[in-house]
């Protein structure tokens, strides 16, 4: 890997500015270009890949990517999004690199990652479609072929909340055997400019936490309708560019199941998704545990 940065032109005697272009304070090397720069660290826990990066002695950019490549196989469904996305956002971190760099723009880092991050939404979900659409329709189709006998079928109770003037959302999902027990609970809160992309949120919530349990066979039940019945025909009209990635990761992930199906059920019937929802929506998830997380056996964790 090769490409024009500061460290590799001051090896070529290039006389000028070789700092970073985000902080301006270190020396650019691919490594804290991509990487290790306070700016690139944000923009990669910002992305739905939520990547921590650690700041590793003697790790070159190589090292890097070999690690990076291991994660994304050793969860082969998921890999496929991970390593996909990660690349489209290498390529818009450095579009964005040269945009700074020679426009001379001026935006805050804030600003930057946000952009970052929506071109690379949309970039990855456009791709994501193509990729759909011409690979096949075994995914779509598996989930008919399967019928299955609702009793040895995990559920998964998935309610969201939004406040449409803060734009802040909370998505819950809920976890119980087919007897009826809790066994987990997870929740994912941030902001979002529709309550049917929370919704969706929601889902995606619960089927990461059915994957999490080791659920093969899967009921999703909730209480948005339109998002449901979206989700089940595949066919959401009308999403924007967000809510339009996260459709996509939701078909991906349903690779993940033998058996699938979206069950609409009314509000009164989702009671312990919707109580946690409205926890974390009230208290940003600090405040004192409600009771239905009191009596689940597990912790509540953040997918
Ligand atoms: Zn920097």
């Amino acid at each position: 890997m090769c490409l024009p940065v500061g460290e590799v032109l001051l090896k070529c005697k290039f006389q000028g500015d070789t700092s970073c272009s985000w902080c301006q304070k270190e020396l650019e090397s691919h490594l804290h270009c991509f990487f290790l720069c306070d700016w690139a660290r944000r923009t990669w826990l910002q992305s739905p890949l939520n990547i921590y990066v650690h700041a590793r002695q003697n790790w070159d950019m190589m090292d890097w990517l070999k690690t990076f490549i291991q994660w994304c196989e050793e969860d082969i469904t998921q890999g496929e999004f991970h390593l996909s996305y990660a690349v489209f956002l290498l390529y818009e971190i450095w579009r964005m690199r040269n945009h700074v760099r020679f426009e001379r723009m001026a935006s805050s880092p804030e600003t930057l990652c946000e952009q970052v991050n929506l071109k690379d939404n949309r970039l990855w979900a456009q791709w994501h479609r193509e990729l759909i659409n011409t690979v096949s329709e075994s995914t779509h189709t598996r989930e008919c072929l399967n019928v299955s006998n609702y009793s040895d079928c995990g559920l998964v109770f998935t309610d969201a909340a939004y406040n449409r003037y803060s734009n802040n959302y909370s998505a819950a999902a809920v976890y119980k055997s087919s007897d009826g027990d809790i066994q987990a609970m997870a929740y994912r809160r941030g902001r979002t400019t529709s309550a049917n992309h929370a919704e969706m949120m929601a889902i995606e919530v619960g089927l990461l936490l059915a994957k999490k349990e080791g659920v093969r066979k899967l009921i999703i039940k909730g209480d948005c309708m339109a998002v449901l019945q979206g989700l089940k025909t595949k066919r959401l009209d009308q999403l924007d560019e967000d809510a339009s990635a996260t459709f996509s990761r939701i078909s991906m992930l349903c690779n993940v199941f033998s058996y699938l199906d979206y069950i609409w059920i009314n509000r009164s019937e989702n009671v312990e998704a919707h109580e946690v929802a409205k926890w974390v929506q009230s208290s940003l998830a600090m405040g004192p545990y409600p009771d239905i997380i009191l009596r689940s056996v597990k912790p509540i964790c953040v997918l």
